[in-house]
């Protein structure tokens, strides 16, 4: 069995399209949150979500827009396209975005947007942290978004090892570690590769590959510039930052 994993699609309908092209028919889609906000094409990202089945988790884009959280906690590019967003969801997308969950767990894993001990809004960064999280939780391997990079902190017991898939990359899981993995974002890239990013898990093989895939930037840009949505957010999907 293979699954998909994608995260921060963001709106970005070219960049999603790009990923499903390398998606099999029968591979099951999982997607960690934030499938709107920041570009232009929400609706259109939405329904794909949903024509597909995939299963997915609350993002903080999805939480603020469904009024969990105040527009106040952004900064003014994001509560911008938080709020002109929620204008350009139709009502079925907006009550299916409803239904997500803060997590859930499959295949030994648990899949969140954030990190396992706060689900939505927590920014997983760093070794320190990442640590702290394997000590406090109990899972063994967790998939998890938010931050827009793509890599992973693997556990042995005693420290916590970093792994950076900038331009992709493979992971076996070895029985006895255990890891937090980010496939990174599918829409809005942060870590200075703007190809989008998203993640295979091979299931019974335990294996994880992290591919980056090309796709329309420039179209996605014009989108964003065209909606009236703050410059900034077309211009960084050209640099992947
Ligand atoms: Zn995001």
């Amino acid at each position: 069995m293979r699954v998909a994993i994608l995260s921060d699609i963001h709106g970005n309908f070219d960049a999603l399209q790009a990923v499903a092209q390398e998606l099999s028919p029968n591979d099951e889609i999982v997607i960690l949150g934030d499938i709107v906000g920041y570009g232009a094409e929400p609706e259109r990202c939405v329904e794909w979500v949903r024509e597909k089945k995939a299963r997915a988790t609350l993002g903080n884009h999805e939480a603020c827009i469904l009024g969990l959280f105040p527009v106040s906690w952004f900064n003014p590019f994001a509560a911008s396209a938080i709020l002109w967003t929620r204008e350009h969801l139709g009502p079925g997308s907006l009550s299916f975005l409803g239904t997500l969950p803060l997590s859930f767990e499959d295949y030994g894993c648990l899949f969140v947007h954030g990190s396992p001990r706060s689900p939505v809004d927590e920014y997983i960064t760093d070794p320190w942290q990442a640590r702290e999280i394997f000590e406090e939780q109990d899972f063994s391997v967790c998939f998890f978004g938010h931050t827009h990079v793509a890599e992973g902190y693997v556990w042995d017991g005693k420290r916590t090892e970093r792994i950076v898939f900038l331009d992709g990359g493979e992971l076996l899981l070895e029985e006895g570690k255990r890891y937090l993995i980010n496939c990174g974002s599918v829409g809005q890239p942060r870590d200075g590769n703007p190809k989008a990013s998203f993640g295979l898990f091979f299931v019974e093989e335990r294996r994880i590959v992290i591919q980056r895939v090309e796709y329309d930037v420039r179209a996605a840009a014009r989108k964003i510039l065209l909606a009236g949505l703050p410059e900034v957010l077309a211009y960084r999907l050209e640099v992947g930052g």
